[in-house]
């Protein structure tokens, strides 16, 4: 039984799989990247392209100088910072009703927080790592939504937060056009197991806000309930977390399940814990029962689906986890 979504709309860096942009006229390949293209709308920039540097062309870095970061091209002994930085902003305009960005790991101009930054520009030292230029307008306008870059998205638990954020996040989007209390309240019952398992204050602060006993206009609701929903999707969930809302979601059938059948979930939900099974092996097996017993409340979970299944994908490269 698959469930209705929508199709969140995400920045991209044009060179992870849409034009041979970068500097040495090569483009990138994701097998992410490309089962996404199916369930989201793509728009995708390339910032170097946009300030007019050509396609190949010689590498530019990051230098601070006199506590000002400029744009360095050492092949052509020239400062492309003033281009770099208008283009950016150009693209960065009108950026409200994006869910999402996928932006290229390490580059001067995309980083979100990992490109080289060096000291000086006539003899460069390695000095940090940082936000690329149009990288941190990104973080600046869309921090609170799916935000990552293409290499962070190899590991399976940030690929797995990316995508319960985004849906998330876009569902919200759509029902915010045209605001209504009801809509927000179904929309907070689909997501309480889920929300449950990202962080029960939160979740509980968000009920508050939907109660609205001050009897505040809609759209005050709905701002209060954005500001409250980005600090809920923050950080990825915990395992403990979730499991206890595993256990919760059961709850809702055992008296219906035999003992064996109760126990082989359970013991699919301590799988889970050892990390021998992917969450979705559980959803999977609480849906199932969810669907024997026609349970409305429970088929209603978005924890159960919170993205498209097509797009669970269990390789994990190990990265990015260190990285907070
Ligand atoms: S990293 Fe950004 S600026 Fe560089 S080629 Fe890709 S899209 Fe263009």
């Amino acid at each position: 039984m698959e469930h209705q979504f929508p199709r969140p709309k995400i920045l991209i860096s044009r060179c992870l799989g849409f034009a041979a942009c970068r500097y040495d006229g090569q483009q990138l390949h994701s097998g992410f990247i490309d089962i996404l293209r199916d369930h989201v709308d793509f728009v995708d920039v390339c910032p170097e392209v946009e300030a007019g540097l050509g396609v190949p062309r010689p590498p530019i870095r990051l230098c601070l100088q006199e506590n000002r970061i400029e744009v360095w091209q050492p092949a052509k002994s020239r400062t492309v910072t003033e281009a770099l930085r208008k283009a950016a902003s150009h693209l960065a305009q009108n950026m409200t009703d994006f869910d999402g960005a996928i932006l290229k790991s390490k580059s001067p101009s995309c980083a979100l927080q990992d490109a080289k930054i060096y000291n000086g520009i006539t003899q460069p030292q390695f000095l940090e790592r940082g936000s690329g230029i149009f990288g941190a307008l990104v973080l600046e306008q869309l921090g609170h939504k799916a935000v990552e870059d293409e290499q962070r998205l190899s590991n399976r638990i940030l690929r797995e937060h990316f995508l319960i954020k985004l849906f998330a996040l876009s569902r919200f989007r759509i029902l915010a056009i045209r605001p209504s209390m009801a809509d927000l309240v179904a929309y907070h019952a689909r997501h309480k197991l889920l929300f449950l398992a990202y962080n029960q204050l939160r979740f509980r602060l968000c009920g508050k806000i939907v109660a609205n006993h001050e009897r505040l206009p809609v759209a005050e609701v709905f701002h209060q309930y954005q500001q409250e929903l980005g600090q809920i999707l923050q950080k990825p969930f915990l395992t403990k977390a979730m499991i206890n809302t595993l256990y919760h979601a059961l709850g809702w059938i055992s008296e219906a399940l035999s003992t064996r059948e109760k126990h082989f979930i359970i013991n699919t939900i301590e799988e889970y814990r050892d990390e021998r099974v992917p969450l979705q092996v559980v959803t999977r097996l609480i849906e199932a029962q969810a669907i024997r017993f026609d349970h409305a409340y429970l088929l209603e979970q978005v924890l159960l689906q919170p993205f498209p299944l097509k797009l669970t994908d269990l390789s994990d490269s190990g990265r990015g986890r260190e990285v907070e």
